[in-house]
């Protein structure tokens, strides 16, 4: 079926236009054959560094190797432990299980991330490393978090992977711990044609390292300095992200435009929770979620509509079939639990229209009021 308020904006995102541009710009790059780590990626790198005020920011192969790739250089591996949140995208927990570490879950909030408070419980004589999520596009309460880390001698990493431009006080999302990894899958606020991640970081010895290591551990064409990876943000793609970057503040700005238009039209309908919205915390919407009193009801019920909305996510992580091995049981995380059975995701994104936005808020107050 064809959705009247579609989840995929990517039609109206590389409509003609964009795709003629950026056909162009790949047009005038593929005659000089500098597919790997050539001048696109260089600039791709230099312009991400300067959009989240960061000294370096390293191209990778996607958003997992940019949260695999700053714990393998952290010296992390078999028999750790990274402490991370019980919801999230799989990926943040399929990166720390890459390097042979095992995730260990604390639950969210109604922030939908790290509840911080329950981190200093988690962490044991193997914990090598903190993974907070900046989920959604919302911001773990890093303010507390990082004294935590700092307290235990743990560095952290961030999954900013949904946070692009998030902040809280105007310090960035990504750029609070050693190291902070983004994706740039098709899905992201910032997107390219296929997979693509980027890491940044302060520390110069970081950023050495994580060079070495997408790149095979090459120094140069002939020495070996580290055992690495094949990992390098496709320089096909940095073209793409280049036509892009520059639209990447409009982009937030956007989101949360239409996050607040949502929140002032749902939020007068009381079987509808909007989640807390701190004034110091900067959200850029990557998801937008509010809790819903018979949530599947009410999503079939759009779903009928003809409006895509979805649920990030229905199943808990600690209770996949993949994860078994972990040891959790149902019941350990009763707040993911409860998110799980609560939530709804609707279309939020810089493509959405107030006329769209508008059918989903008098589609929701129809269906309670048919109740
Ligand atoms: C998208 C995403 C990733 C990384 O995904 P890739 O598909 O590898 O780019 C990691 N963590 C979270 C929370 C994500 O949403």
């Amino acid at each position: 079926m064809t959705f009247k308020v579609r989840y995929s904006y990517l039609p109206q995102q590389f409509d003609d236009q964009a795709i003629s541009e950026i056909l162009e710009e790949l047009r005038l790059f593929v005659p000089t054959g500098d597919f790997t780590l050539g001048k696109p990626v260089a600039e791709f790198e230099r312009r991400f560094a300067e959009l989240m005020g960061v000294k370096h920011a390293i191209g990778v192969g996607s958003g997992t190797d940019a949260l695999k790739l700053p714990l393998k250089a952290l010296g992390i591996g078999h028999g750790d432990e990274v402490i991370t949140t019980a919801n999230t995208f799989i990926a943040t927990v399929g990166a720390i299980n890459e390097i042979g570490a095992r995730p260990v879950f604390v639950d969210c909030d109604d922030s939908f991330c790290m509840d911080v408070d329950q981190v200093e419980a988690a962490i044991t004589p193997r914990t090598k490393a903190i993974m907070p999520v900046q989920f959604t596009g919302y911001m773990t309460d890093m303010r507390k978090l990082m004294p935590i880390a700092e307290k235990h001698g743990l560095p952290v990493v961030e999954d900013a992977c949904q946070g692009i431009l998030a902040d809280i006080e105007g310090k960035r999302s990504g750029t609070w711990g050693i190291a902070g990894g983004f994706s740039l899958h098709p899905l992201k606020n910032l997107n390219v044609w296929a997979d693509g991640g980027v890491v940044v970081t302060n520390d110069d010895a970081m950023n050495e390292k994580l060079r070495l290591l997408r790149n095979h551990g090459l120094k140069n064409r002939d020495e070996v300095a580290i055992l690495g990876y094949n990992s390098r943000l496709d320089s096909v793609q940095a073209v793409v992200g280049n036509w892009l970057i520059g639209q990447t503040h409009d982009i937030a700005d956007k989101r949360i435009a239409n996050a607040e238009y949502y929140d002032r039209g749902l939020g007068e309908i009381p079987q509808i929770r909007i989640p807390p919205r701190p004034a110091d915390c900067k959200r850029v919407y990557h998801l937008y979620i509010v809790f819903a009193e018979d949530r599947d009801a009410l999503l079939q019920y759009c779903l009928d509509a003809g409006i895509e909305a979805k649920v990030h996510y229905p199943i808990p992580l600690y209770q996949q079939e993949g994860l078994k091995h972990l040891g959790y049981k149902a019941g350990d995380f009763p707040v993911t639990d409860r998110h799980a059975r609560e939530i709804i995701t609707f279309p939020a994104d810089q493509h959405l229209t107030r006329e769209q936005q508008d059918y989903v808020i008098d589609t929701v107050r129809r269906f309670y009021a048919t109740r």
